[in-house]
């Protein structure tokens, strides 16, 4: 090694945002030297102030709108929409407008002091969710003062192959960074469920947030390497390591090739055994993408997103035709169409949840909520039945706690049945009913609920949650995250055991999915369907296609005897890391919920 390496060689830990590896010249972005004017204006320049703030307003969310127009991807353009909506937050123009008219600030001055405001404010909120938007704050800020000042943000230009080192991006960016043919990104701020994580990962782009010091350090051009896989970020790499990652690189992209070209066969192992892979869904625009990346059809569609960032309740019209829509994309497969899961992290400003809920995951959302909002409720299940006499949909109920609570719900589709009959609307006479077990108290009663049900998915995001009491959001306790936990591999089973003694299927939608480390387990355990982020999937299938029903049962019983997460862990992700080093490195796309460690 020489000298300059020696000096210049750095490391930095962050959080593994999106998988994959990228290598090359940093392109460095510090967009927070913008200086704000802060001029006192006279009683006579208000006017005129006024009118450069909203013209700035106006032209801001013109150039989301070019942006937002050039995005081919739903989730993507709903980010968008999201930020040119706050640009029409009446508290941020009143404030805005009463600081240049009451304290004579010029426009820049208003526009940062009203925003710093809001930045604070988020900055102390509890959820995470909250805290992460104030990111979509800052850049509005930026562009606002930037169009303010006659200069025009536009898109970064970084140059093609560069990996692009930031303080934060925003979607915007990061969506352009994609064309740009950028392949990596590494940011100061931002977290697992930061929008641009979001996307970085649905682009395929590596990424590690999170990272302290990265623009104090990092010059352009200096060489870096991103390390999605791992969480790290080098700068001036050495040769000897240079070469062991670009070969690393190589491999990695082979491998995605690979398991993309057999995308469209069914996953099925060597004896015989079909695993049925379906996508995870937001909204109905990410369908074609999960078609594309092999899905058998949508394991889990988010209804929830359609009440979301807007003023006026969906009407019945509208859900017949979401669901319509989804239907006839995803034919000739099914759709389990999830009725609204509101509350806790999911808020809608059209209900109005008690400010003063202490403990909101244990509090008034999904299917509870749905019963106190019957109408809303009545609304899209009237919806969804009408719309499945346009194809095979599945309604699915999340968050049941009770067979009481199942009964309630069960009545409501009946009561929607019969409104629509006297309403003399078509409606399907056959739709599967199904639910979602994700609560301890759903998985122990299995038995006693899919008495009651035509099918059952498992939502491990939120079992996880209250089995072991680690709030999904917080990234202090996802060390504790460990989906291979005794308790939970054991109500996993007695969900897939109840599924089996009463023959109806049994499927498996969190994040858990989509990690190749769990395959083998889940199947094993008796889970023939598994539903994912659409780019999981190729990974998943081909692992599936290596694999025999007969392995996955061994290990499957040996992890049902292990003591403890730990115990589990070693016998899993040794026995995987061996016959699948190249899936666990891919990560199956799921950065989601990534553990730190060793192990990895
Ligand atoms: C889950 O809880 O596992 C799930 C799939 O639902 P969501 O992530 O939307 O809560
Ligand atoms: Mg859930």
């Amino acid at each position: 090694m020489s000298d300059r390496e020696a000096r210049d060689r750095q490391e930095f830990e962050g959080v593994a945002a999106s998988p994959g590896i990228g290598i090359g010249p940093a392109f460095v972005v510090d967009r927070r030297s913008i200086q704000v004017p802060h001029t006192r204006i006279d009683r006579d320049q208000v006017e005129a102030e006024q009118i450069r703030f909203h013209e700035s307003l106006v032209s801001t969310r013109q150039q989301l709108e070019t942006i937002k127009s050039r995005l081919h991807h739903g989730e993507h353009r709903q980010i968008l929409k999201a930020q040119q909506m706050m640009l029409r937050d009446p508290d941020l123009i009143q404030r805005t407008e009463s600081l240049i008219r009451d304290e004579l600030q010029c426009a820049e001055w208003a526009v940062a002091t009203a925003t710093d405001e809001v930045l604070e404010m988020l900055d102390q909120a509890d959820n995470e969710y909250f805290r992460e938007r104030g990111s979509d704050i800052a850049f509005l800020a930026e562009r606002l003062l930037m169009t303010i000042q006659g200069e025009h943000p536009g898109e970064l230009l970084p140059p093609r192959g560069s990996i692009v080192v930031a303080h934060d991006l925003n979607p915007a960016d990061t969506a352009s960074l994609y064309r740009a043919g950028v392949v990596g990104i590494a940011t100061v701020v931002g977290g697992k469920t930061s929008h641009s994580s979001i996307m970085a990962r649905s682009l395929q782009i590596p990424a590690v947030v999170g990272v302290d010091g990265l623009i104090q350090t990092i010059n352009s051009g200096d060489l870096v390497i991103v390390d999605g896989v791992h969480g790290l970020i080098i700068v001036e790499p050495t040769p000897a390591e240079l070469a062991g990652l670009e070969g690393e690189q190589a491999r990695y992209d082979a491998f995605e090739l690979r398991v993309q070209k057999d995308r469209a066969f069914k996953a099925v192992t060597d004896d015989g055994l079909h695993v049925v892979t379906r996508a995870n869904l937001s909204i109905s625009e990410d369908l074609a993408l999960a078609i594309q990346f092999g899905a058998e059809g949508v394991g889990l569609y988010r209804s929830e997103y359609l009440f979301m960032g807007r003023e006026k309740m969906p009407t019945e019209l509208e859900h017949y035709k979401d669901a319509k829509r989804v239907l006839r994309k995803a034919a000739p497969h099914p759709v389990v169409y999830r009725t609204f899961d509101l509350g806790s992290d999911k808020q809608t400003k059209l209900l109005s949840f008690d400010e003063r809920e202490v403990n909101p995951a244990m509090g008034m959302r999904s299917l509870r909520l749905a019963l106190r909002e019957r109408d809303m409720f009545l609304a899209q299940l009237r919806g969804l039945l009408r719309a499945a006499v346009h194809g095979p949909l599945r309604i699915m109920m999340p968050f049941v706690s009770s067979l009481e609570e199942l009964e309630a719900g069960l009545q409501a589709l009946a009561e929607a049945r019969e409104q629509l009959q006297e309403a003399g609307m078509p409606q399907s006479e056959d739709v599967p009913v199904g639910i979602m077990i994700e609560t301890p108290a759903a998985a122990m009663t299995a038995d006693i609920l899919a008495e009651r049900v035509d099918f059952m998915s498992i939502g491990t995001n939120d079992l996880l949650q209250y089995t072991l009491a680690i709030d999904r959001e917080n990234d202090d306790v996802q060390y504790l995250y460990q989906p291979l936990h005794p308790a939970v591999i054991r109500l996993v089973h007695q969900v897939a055991e109840a599924g089996r003694k009463r023959k109806i299927p049994v499927s498996l939608c969190g994040e858990m999915a989509a990690d190749p480390r769990y395959t083998w387990v889940l199947a094993g355990l008796g889970i023939r369907e598994m539903s994912m982020h659409p780019s999981a999937i190729p990974v998943i299938k081909d692992l599936i296609r290596r694999s025999s029903g007969e392995d996955m049962k061994k290990l499957a019983a040996q992890v049902l005897k292990a003591r403890s997460a730990f115990e589990a862990e070693r016998i899993v992700f040794e026995t995987m890391h061996a016959r699948f080093p190249e899936h666990l490195d891919h990560g199956g796309g799921s950065g989601v919920f990534r553990h730190g460690g060793e192990d990895e």
